[in-house]
């Protein structure tokens, strides 16, 4: 699985990202930052993404979401 980094720096290239807020988490009550650029490349350009980091709920749900995929690619199930 790709790192936030790693994601990020395939969307973004050098683009800045921005610190836009900072509050807490409503999963886990940890403190999150919300990071925001600008895409640079692909049919998203221009567009602007946000993504909370400092907590792993959001990993999580990314995490079980790539689990989903793979038991579908398993059984087979993409095909339906
Ligand atoms: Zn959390």
């Amino acid at each position: 699985m790709k790192s936030f980094k790693d994601e990020l720096k395939e969307l973004l290239g050098t683009n800045p990202v921005v610190e836009v807020e900072s509050r807490s988490c409503e999963g886990c009550g940890e403190k999150v930052i919300v990071m925001e650029a600008n895409i640079f490349a692909g049919p998203r350009k221009g567009e602007k993404i946000q993504r909370e980091v400092g907590c792993k709920c959001f990993e999580l749900a990314e995490a079980r979401q790539a689990l989903v995929n793979h038991k579908k690619f398993l059984t087979g199930d993409r095909y339906e």
